[in-house]
């Protein structure tokens, strides 16, 4: 028996140690890339799930790779299925080219993920070749979490391994009920680092823990908010979500976004930290702007805000007091970033941050979609210096509020499965 892993990954297999070979494999993996008219616009998320891919076919298994793409519609007959326009839309087909040329094997794409269709082309499989199912949101039951459904896929496979961290906050079939089908089943290498590093920084992270958040809305983050105040040393709090803290103080934001129903919980939220002693950080300049068109922006003190302008970045003074906060930080988390960084004059408060983070040489993590942008955008390097930066948006925002994530929870030991069903 392998060694069990400890803390947030406890009594769950790593796709290393289960007994794969010559068995088929049911790989649920993230292939939901952005498309533009049937063009991969970004394939990142299919090159991050071939370490797992590859060790599959490696030791000799026959795998079945299965994805959701994009949110299709359902067909207007009940139980029809989705039309021929979505299908052709939403197909898994650009993807299995692209993991085709990644990989350079054949990838067999049957045209249905169960029924007849997918079962001739699963059973074909040879050891170490590939199939990818059709878009498993071409059925409804997929979101349903349906066990009917679950069973017909769990029909394909006798191994089942997860390796789609974007989608195990949601008690969907392909991540839910089929994993309960299943004696044999884990987690792949992309899910398995998720895990470790996310689950870090809910179990214990090592003090001081400092916090930053940034982003469009505070109504977006509350429950993150609400658990890092039971768990941080200190709380960073910059982008539109600082405006309406700042607003919260009685600082004069002027045309700035300000969500003015929230004013009353950020005020709630500043008294919270005051009684647990976490040190909230807010910023004391800013750049601002007329408009977000503006060609550039002028850094002006949060009390200093002119007239009709609005705050779209943080200032330098307040990146050097956030990069204080790091010096001697063990544990770093960051989510939302600091401005309006996909537009260059005030991107400059978000990359400094990144930078700052990257060189502090604490344990550092950054969940988000925009932020994992972000610091891809920055350049520098800065990316492949954080410790871990997490592909799943949703996914990673629930596990960090200390969320128990149901596509998580079905992989560890003590979730038995069903007799008779799976390996
Ligand atoms: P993440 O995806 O990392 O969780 P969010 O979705 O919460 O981040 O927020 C990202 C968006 O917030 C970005 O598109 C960014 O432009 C925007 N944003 C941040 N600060 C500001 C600001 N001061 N004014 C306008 N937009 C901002
Ligand atoms: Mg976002």
């Amino acid at each position: 028996m392998a060694q069990q892993p400890s803390g947030y990954l406890e009594g769950i297999q790593s796709v290393r140690d289960l007994p794969i070979e010559n068995k088929r494999v049911f790989l649920r993996v993230d292939f939901n890339v952005p498309l533009d008219g049937g063009t991969i616009t970004d394939d990142s998320r299919i090159r991050e799930a071939l370490p797992t891919i590859k060790h599959v076919l490696d030791r000799g298994a026959r795998l079945v790779l299965a994805s959701h793409l994009g949110r299709p519609k359902p067909g207007k007959t009940p139980g029809a299925g989705v039309s021929e326009e979505t299908k052709k839309a939403l197909t898994l087909e650009p993807a299995g080219a692209r993991l085709a040329e990644l990989l350079g094997v054949e990838v067999r794409l049957p045209e249905d993920c169960i029924g007849d269709a997918a079962k001739k082309v699963v059973y074909d499989l040879r050891a170490g070749q590939v199939c990818l199912l059709e878009n498993l949101r071409f059925h409804a039951e997929e979101e349903k979490d349906d066990e009917a459904f679950a069973k017909q896929l769990a029909e394909l496979a006798d191994v089942y391994v997860d390796d789609a961290f974007g989608a195990v906050h949601r008690a969907h079939a392909s991540v839910h009920a089929l994993a309960k089908l299943y004696r044999e089943r884990g987690c792949g290498f992309l899910l398995e680092k998720e895990i470790a590093a996310l689950g870090k920084l809910v179990t214990g992270p090592e003090t001081p823990y400092v916090a930053v958040l940034g982003g469009a809305k505070v109504s977006d983050k509350i429950a993150v908010v609400e658990s890092l105040l039971q768990q941080a040393n200190a709380l960073l709090i910059g982008g539109a979500m600082a405006n309406t803290f700042l607003a919260a103080k009685g600082v004069d934001m002027k045309a700035s976004k300000i969500e003015g129903d929230k004013l009353a919980l950020a005020r709630t939220i500043l008294e919270k930290a005051r009684d647990r002693n976490v040190d909230v950080v807010l910023p004391v300049d800013v750049v601002v702007a007329n408009s977000i068109e503006a060609r550039e922006g002028k850094t002006c003190d949060v009390s200093a805000i002119p007239d009709g302008a609005m705050a779209l970045d943080i200032g330098p003074k307040s990146v050097a007091e956030f990069a204080k906060r790091f010096r001697g930080a063990k544990t770093i988390f960051w989510n939302g970033p600091m401005g309006l960084f996909e537009k260059a004059p005030f991107a400059a408060g978000t990359f400094g941050l990144a930078k700052a983070m990257a060189e502090s040489g604490a344990f550092t993590v950054v969940g988000g979609g925009d932020s994992a942008a972000a610091v891809h955008a920055a350049g520098g390097g800065l990316a492949a210096k954080m410790s871990h930066i997490s592909t799943g948006g949703g996914a990673s925002l629930e596990l960090i509020e200390g969320k128990k994530l149901p596509g998580i929870e079905v992989l560890r030991t003590g979730a038995a499965p069903r007799a008779g069903q799976g390996g």
